[in-house]
């Protein structure tokens, strides 16, 4: 395999991540780079996505129970989880400016870094009826 396939792999397993505000799976990314190149294995993928994340132009969360997923935004934002649907949602900046100036004012020191994930039901998944059981 020469350079120049290996870095178009990559590039195509780049600009899906930067085109997609669904922080993609490893799975959802090759099964889109196969339509582009057919012979290209899973594990490809992994390493372009490995190198991707190494050089900070992505950002890998492996908050949920389920596979890892990539985000193109590699800067300190926060998520929401939806418990039905298993989406994962950006929440808007202002939610993170409010808790960081809160923070700032009432940590012990500096605060390095942190984290926030929420959990609950999107409002897509609410519209939906719930499925009733059958008897
Ligand atoms: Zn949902
Ligand atoms: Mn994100």
């Amino acid at each position: 395999m020469n350079a120049t396939k290996n870095s178009k792999k990559r590039d195509a397993v780049r600009a899906f991540i930067m085109n997609s505000s669904t922080h993609p799976t490893a799975d959802e990314i090759y099964s889109h780079v196969k339509t582009e190149f057919p012979k290209v294995s899973l594990g490809t993928v992994y390493r372009n996505l490995n190198q991707l994340e190494e050089a900070g132009e992505i950002k890998r969360l492996s908050f949920t129970d389920g596979p890892d997923h990539y985000d193109r935004d590699t800067s300190i934002h926060y998520h929401y989880i939806c418990r039905k649907c298993g989406r994962i949602y950006d929440m808007p900046s202002g939610v993170k400016e409010a808790i960081v100036n809160a923070v700032k004012s009432g940590a012990p020191g500096t605060v390095e870094s942190h984290d926030l994930v929420f959990y609950g039901v999107c409002s897509e998944c609410l519209k939906k009826p719930e499925i009733k059981d059958k008897v």
